[in-house]
């Protein structure tokens, strides 16, 4: 019988794996993956700085444990660079896989804006284990960090350098933090206690050029400034790996397009993940990937199920200011209503009915948490 082969090894490759395992220890599994195969929780790499966590001791797990603990096979260093869904086979290079099904986990990329000067090709990007090591390993021995965008990723960086005595300064063409999660009042107060840890914000600009000065680079903005730094780090987004699944014919969108059942245009073809679009919701964030991943791993060991995500709060890693964000659904409409006190804003998103469709809570609000969670619609009943 041909293997269940799973493409990456992210949370979404192996929590499917796991999950899959529960019920089914026999059928063959096979995961190829590009990256060193080792289980660890990419969350923790925007705030191993401050925990003096060196890149080496944040995997929990080898790809060999793996191997063993999930009685599969698990290829690393190893990139599928075709997908033929005629003939059920992957190709790696000259090398053909055939499989019973097929998962894709293959993540997402960063997002590049287009910067000029001579040191654009040294802005770094981390979405991966590797390039964490690589990051840790240029900021070694070094002092100042320019952070592009003040998003998620970007906000934690700055707060896990500032927070280890590094210099960071975050340039974002919007007005404040976390422009797409927070109302005014909430990106206030997230910039108000990451500039009291030593964050230098510049918003209202992009970044024009970077260019190699003496050692470091030179940073130009938009609108004049300048910043003078060691290193910088580009954190504006991702977008999902769509190149194989398009070139294989999958239907596409702005994930790879996946019905309730996480499947593809394809028969037995799956998605999941950061490259996943399911039902029109791209959910980069790790709660939607273990609801995705327990569902599909039923439905791989022959119980069809479908993924529902009740509503997933996101805690994003800024201790500088505790910030948990349940956004509402795109679609949703309503106003924000938000009361602030000393170190607390607490921003609730309702309907005309009064209904409550998201929260965003920052400082001493954020112990309304549980209570807010029970009154909010599922994201996907
Ligand atoms: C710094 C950072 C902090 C984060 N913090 C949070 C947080 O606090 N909370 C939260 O909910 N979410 C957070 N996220 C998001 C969350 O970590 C991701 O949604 C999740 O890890 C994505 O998992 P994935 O398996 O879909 O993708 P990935 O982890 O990107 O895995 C993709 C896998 O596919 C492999 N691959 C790609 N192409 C190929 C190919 N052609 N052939 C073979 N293998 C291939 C890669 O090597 C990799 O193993 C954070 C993300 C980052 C970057």
């Amino acid at each position: 019988m041909d293997p269940i082969v799973i493409i990456g090894s992210g949370l979404a490759g192996y929590n499917v794996a796991r999950e899959l395992r529960k019920l089914d220890k026999e059928t063959p599994l096979t995961i190829v993956t590009a990256d060193g195969g080792e289980f660890y929780s990419k969350p923790m790499l925007s705030n191993a700085l401050a925990k003096r966590q060196a890149p080496a001791a944040i995997p929990l797990n080898s790809a060999e444990q793996m191997a063993h603990q999930l009685a599969a096979t698990v290829r690393v260093r190893t990139r599928v660079t075709a997908i033929d869904t005629a003939a059920r086979r992957v190709s790696i290079g000259e090398e053909t896989l055939a499989y019973s099904k097929l998962v894709l986990a293959f993540g997402a990329a960063q997002i590049r804006v287009p910067i000029g000067g001579d040191g654009a090709g040294a802005v770094m990007t981390v979405n991966s284990l590797d390039d964490y090591a690589r990051f840790r390993s240029a900021i070694d021995g070094k002092q100042r960090v320019a952070v592009i965008g003040a998003g998620l990723i970007g906000c934690e960086f700055a707060n896990d350098l500032a927070a280890s005595g590094y210099e960071a300064e975050v340039v974002d063409i919007a007005g404040q933090p976390l422009p797409r999660l927070l109302p005014p009042a909430g990106g206030a107060l997230l910039q108000e206690k990451l500039a009291a840890l030593g964050v230098v914000w510049h918003f209202g600009t992009g970044v024009r050029t970077v260019d190699r000065d003496s050692g470091a680079y030179r940073v130009a903005l938009g609108d004049g400034g300048i910043i003078h730094a060691d290193i910088v780090l580009s954190a504006i987004g991702l977008k999902p790996e769509l190149e194989l699944a398009r070139a294989a014919g999958l239907a596409t969108a702005r994930g790879i397009m996946v019905n309730r059942h996480l499947q593809t245009s394809a028969p037995d073809v799956y998605a999941l993940g950061d490259c996943a679009e399911i039902e029109g919701l791209v959910l980069p964030f790790v709660m939607p990937i273990m609801h995705a991943a327990r569902a599909l791993g039923a439905t791989l060991a022959g119980n069809r199920t479908a993924v529902s995500y009740p509503a997933m709060p996101v805690l994003v890693k800024t201790p500088a200011c505790p910030t948990i964000v349940s956004p509402p659904a795109p679609a949703a409409v309503g106003e924000w209503r938000v009361e602030t006190a000393a170190e607390s804003v607490k921003s609730l998103f309702v309907d005309a009915a009064g209904k409550l469709l998201g929260f965003a809570l920052n400082g001493a609000a954020t112990s309304e948490r549980a209570k807010l969670m029970k009154e909010l619609p599922p994201v996907l009943a």
